[in-house]
């Protein structure tokens, strides 16, 4: 209800957000009949770009990983996607480790 006219006909002056690089300015609500602004627009200040740095996720046998990337709202640096790991890498450390076993077994045998 306006506070001026008691009008219920109250219209919504629409916000635009903040970016990094242009300032925006919040929600406002004004009188349809009299014009009184009952809430006020307000300049929301752009804080200029503002990094937020995102880890890097090693790769496992079930997920694959990604390089460190920078976003702010939108992506700066984007994190690259590192494979992940195969089975045969594990298979092939498996069977190294049968050979050296069965090393010292001929050996001893002899
Ligand atoms: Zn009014
Ligand atoms: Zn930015």
């Amino acid at each position: 209800m306006c506070p001026n006219c008691g009008s219920f006909i109250i219209d919504i002056d629409p916000g635009t957000d903040v970016t990094c690089t242009k300032d925006g300015i919040t929600e406002g609500r004004h009188c349809c009949e009299c014009g009184e602004v009952i809430k006020a627009q307000e300049i929301v200040h752009s804080t200029g770009h503002e990094y937020e740095t995102v880890a890097a996720v090693e790769p496992t046998y079930r997920q694959d990983g990604a390089t460190e990337g920078k976003h702010c709202g939108d992506w700066i640096v984007e994190p690259e996607i590192i494979p992940k790991k195969t089975d045969r890498f594990h298979y092939r450390r498996r069977r190294r480790r049968q050979q050296d076993h069965d090393i010292p077994a001929q050996a001893r045998g002899s």
